[in-house]
């Protein structure tokens, strides 16, 4: 592909230039996949939207922080990137009162829940401890894919863009992450500031819902090899729907990489809280494992698996400096913690390989 500006390069302006960065990939995708032209139709809405204050009272701070950030990419002061590391890490000698900048400004853009990053690799690097260890969710499920290289990836759901960037250092060609949330979008510019155009520009994100995307169909030609969706499906109130948009978004024998939270029984078992769930009042659906392959088999996936099944510990999500509310911790029975405080059964999660 080629770049209508040299890379590495980016400036206060570092949010126009992904977005413009996303543009021209699309653009590009286009040559070939006709279905990118109706998201490039969609896309100045998309990106209006996210920003605008009647919508998003704080949208206009989180802006503000992130061009406020210190330019180290303009002034070359980062060396590399390392995208394989627990923690995304952007190394450069930071100053004393550049740790105090970046700190001071990452902080407005609290809580921060998926991570962790680093930036900086000096005594003054800055740590964004996480609410979560994503780094042990991505460990549980890369050994179970297929090799992400040369593919074109989406992670519907993707948070901060967390395992977004450890996708493309798992040698994605293009990794595109959507994510409805305000806040994330702006976690993810915040960090994609620093890294600049050390992944090529090939990561992205797009702050819609998985509904929100154009529908394919084969003539218009699916655009994703591999499609994740970790951590959302139990949020959806409409289960197979939410599946089947999934299913939409791959090309035939592409592969869904399915994370959610399950619970024990068989294939007619599933839990729907009453009220809130680990105090949670937006959870809809949590089938055991054996109701979860009937229902991807149901949509018309194939080669279903269960490649995982992992309590979630407390260790794995908790409060930090970085995000000061409360965590797994309170939402579990004192008493009892394999019970959520509403005496659900604790957060137990799945990971499933499908083939379209
Ligand atoms: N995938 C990450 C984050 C999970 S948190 C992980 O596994 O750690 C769930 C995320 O889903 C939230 O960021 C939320 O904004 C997003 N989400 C909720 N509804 C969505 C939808 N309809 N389409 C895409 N993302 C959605």
């Amino acid at each position: 592909m080629t770049n209508l500006i040299p890379n590495k390069i980016a400036s206060k302006d570092s949010i126009f230039t992904a977005e413009r960065e996303l543009h021209l990939a699309l653009l590009q995708l286009s040559r070939y996949h006709p279905i990118a032209h109706e998201w490039l139709a969609n896309l100045p809405e998309w990106l209006a939207t996210i920003k605008d204050k009647r919508r998003y009272a704080h949208a206009p701070a989180y802006l503000g922080a992130v061009e406020k950030l210190p330019d180290l990419i303009g002034q070359g002061a980062v060396t590399s990137v390392d995208f394989n590391a627990d923690a995304i890490t952007i190394h450069s000698d930071l100053t004393e009162s550049q740790h105090k900048q970046i700190t001071a400004l990452l902080k407005q853009l609290m809580p921060w829940r998926k991570g962790p990053f680093q930036i900086g690799s000096n005594e003054h690097k800055v740590f964004i401890d996480t609410e979560w260890h994503s780094d042990w969710k991505w460990q549980r499920i890369a050994p179970h894919i297929s090799s992400l290289e040369g593919r074109r990836v989406l992670d519907v759901g993707g948070g901060s863009g967390y395992h977004g960037w450890r996708m493309t250092g798992a040698g994605a060609k293009m990794v595109v992450i959507i994510d409805p949330s305000c806040l994330f979008y702006h976690q993810f510019m915040a960090i994609r500031h620093f890294i600049g155009g050390f992944d090529d520009y090939t990561t992205h994100f797009i702050p819609v819902g998985l509904e929100a995307l154009p529908a394919t169909t084969e003539q218009h030609g699916q655009l994703f090899d591999t499609v994740f969706c970790m951590g959302v499906l139990y949020h959806r109130p409409s289960p197979f729907e939410h599946l089947q948009q999934l299913k939409n978004q791959l090309r035939t024998g592409g592969e869904l990489v399915l994370e959610t939270l399950v619970v024990e029984g068989d294939k007619t078992t599933v839990l729907v809280p009453h009220d809130r769930y680990a105090k949670m009042n937006n959870v809809y659906f949590l089938p055991s494992v054996p109701a979860l392959i009937g229902w991807l088999e149901k949509v018309g996936f194939s080669e279903v698996r269960c490649v995982d099944i992992d309590i979630t510990s407390i260790e794995e999500q908790r409060a930090t400096e970085w995000m000061t509310y409360q965590s797994l911790s309170d939402f579990l029975d004192p008493n009892d913690n394999s019970k959520t405080i509403e005496g659900y059964p604790a957060p137990k999660r799945a990971v499933l390989v499908a083939t379209k």
